[in-house]
């Protein structure tokens, strides 16, 4: 399928490695090879401002405080800087420029309008310790998203302040360990499926908590008889995704609920993948205790380098009186007050604590509420519809080139799973995601979930126009068949990207943060050097 498709997009690379028509990095000559800032200029040599030599006079109090040398900081002028940062911006990839099929991460375009409420002064310039009658309109626009949440999940209460879908678990997690010693128990095991999340089993045993591992069938769901097995006196919860990391819906929710409550556990649902099914589904109906909401993927905020997260945890009537503080309600006089305090008026005496020193990510809110307001219930349900749809389109044009383990099984949810299995030996998933970025495209999900071999998941979401996904579906359609005939330069890939192959494994075990070239951070030259007294 190297031939133009009906979009009249062809694949950078044709089958021999070959440039096709539209190579998607035509502007590479212009693309300078960027050092670190700091190899850019010393401290001291050129400067964006002009200062005056600072004067002798300074407070004798203040004396001992006195700078004797420039700050190690790169001298360039404001030119100098801005062209750094900008052609730096330029090796970026960004949802701004192309789809970002990142799976289980929900990458979709975040409205513009959501931009322009965040900024209003009303939300963007107040301040956490302002008194609360100074800021009623901010925390009403709070109060109306936890009320959104709520709604939309069926659930009972909500906790807002957590900070991104990890800490919302740790938040989750907390409350159920605060209900079990309120019951003078002492469980100590969550039970998570094998296709969870890393962040599952991680934030389970940060709370104090053992894991044990669920299996999961062939079918790529929880495999209910396991768990009711594993159900007894110290199991103090699950940890279960749903959709699930395979892309697929948990039928038995229901039944995995009432059995992990009748056991006395709790369930905790990852509900980062609530894109796919807000709307349809309220998992306060599956028996759900708590879940996280991501409002950074499923409501659109910015996230992977383009924002602060949010994860609010919606919870069962039974774990509500466990959330942290603050929080927000509406009094009788129609005035939101943000209690703050465990003992204000003998106002909520169990909860655990706090997640947040303050009320969380204001701008987040603002973001996710206008993007709730303006689709309203109906155009939520369609969010999950079309994102379902551009999935299961996904699913079906590549299902024919790449191995898609539970295929047959009928349609998928938001995400498309593929594996290695039909690749021939020696290429490898890694070399289809290095090929995506010569097409100009980010990558998907690799290697996870882990009960998949080679994993390739792939969620298009719902913002991207059928034209787009056929852009991408032919460039990987054209990946998929350069792999299959073996085609050596896939192995070199990418080519077209600012550096070819990493040591990933170097990368994330010894990552070097700071700059430690040499003879840097340099000596700075004193004052008296560059001309001040
Ligand atoms: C993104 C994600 C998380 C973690 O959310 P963060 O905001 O990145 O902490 C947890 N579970 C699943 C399934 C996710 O996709």
């Amino acid at each position: 399928m190297n031939a133009p498709n009906a979009s009249g997009w062809r694949p950078a690379l044709g089958e021999a490695g070959e440039a096709g028509a539209a190579t998607a990095s035509g502007d590479r000559g212009l693309h300078f090879e960027e050092p670190l800032i700091f190899e850019l200029a010393e401290p001291g040599a050129r400067m964006g401002v002009d200062l005056d030599a600072p004067s002798g006079d300074v407070m004798p109090s203040l004396a001992r405080f006195r700078r004797q040398a420039i700050p190690a900081l790169p001298g360039l002028t404001e030119p100098e800087t801005v062209r750094h940062y900008t052609r730096l911006s330029r090796q970026n990839y960004a949802i701004d420029l192309g789809p970002f099929p990142l799976g289980s991460c929900t990458m979709k375009h975040n409205p513009r309008l959501n931009e322009k409420m965040a900024r209003l002064p009303g939300f963007a310039d107040i301040h956490p310790l302002q008194p609360q009658g100074t800021v009623q309109g901010a925390l009403d626009a709070i109060n109306q998203l936890a009320t959104w949440l709520i709604t939309l999940t069926g659930m009972h209460g909500v906790a807002m302040t957590p900070k991104a879908g990890a800490h919302g678990e740790l938040c989750g997690l907390l409350c159920i360990k605060a209900a079990i010693a309120a019951r003078g128990e002492s469980r100590d095991v969550i039970l998570v499926p094998e296709s969870a999340h890393g962040t599952n089993p991680a934030t389970a045993a940060f709370a104090g908590f053992r894991v044990e591992s669920i299996p999961a069938t062939a079918d790529g769901r929880v495999d209910l008889g396991a768990l009711r097995a594993r159900l007894g006196p110290n199991v103090a919860g699950v940890m279960i995704t749903n959709p699930n990391t395979c892309g697929l819906f948990e039928r038995d929710m229901k039944a995995i609920s009432d059995a992990v409550h009748a056991a006395g556990g709790y369930v905790y649902c990852d509900g980062a993948n609530f894109n796919a099914v807000v709307g349809k589904v309220r998992p306060g109906d599956l028996g759900v205790d708590a879940m996280h909401i991501n409002l950074h993927k499923t409501f659109s905020t910015p996230h992977g380098g383009g924002g602060p997260g949010s994860g609010p945890v919606v919870l069962s009537e039974a774990l509500s009186p466990f959330g942290p503080l603050p929080f927000t309600v509406r009094t009788a006089d129609g005035t939101i007050r943000l209690i703050e305090e465990e003992d204000a008026a003998g106002e909520h005496p169990q909860g655990f604590g706090r997640m947040a020193a303050f009320h969380g990510q204001m701008g987040m809110y603002t973001r996710a509420l206008t993007y709730i307001l303006s689709h309203g219930a109906d155009g939520l349900r369609q969010v999950a519809e079309d994102a379902v749809l551009n999935a299961n389109y996904v699913l079906r044009s590549l299902d024919d080139v790449l191995h898609a383990p539970f295929g047959a099984a009928g349609p998928c949810m938001h995400e498309a799973l593929f594996s290695d299995d039909d690749l021939p030996d020696g290429m490898t998933t890694l070399d289809i995601a290095k090929g995506l970025i010569d097409e100009g495209f980010h990558p998907m999900t690799v290697y996870f979930p882990l009960v998949v071999h080679g994993a390739m998941l792939i969620e298009p979401t719902e913002t991207e126009s059928k034209a787009g996904l056929d852009r991408l579906i032919c460039s990987l359609r054209s990946l998929a068949g350069r792999a299959r005939a073996g085609d050596a330069t896939l192995k070199s890939a990418p080519h077209f990207a600012p550096r070819r192959r990493l040591d990933e494994t170097l990368a994330a075990r010894k990552p070097r943060l700071t700059w430690q070239g040499e003879a840097l951070p340099p000596q700075p030259p004193s004052l008296s050097e560059i001309g001040g007294s």
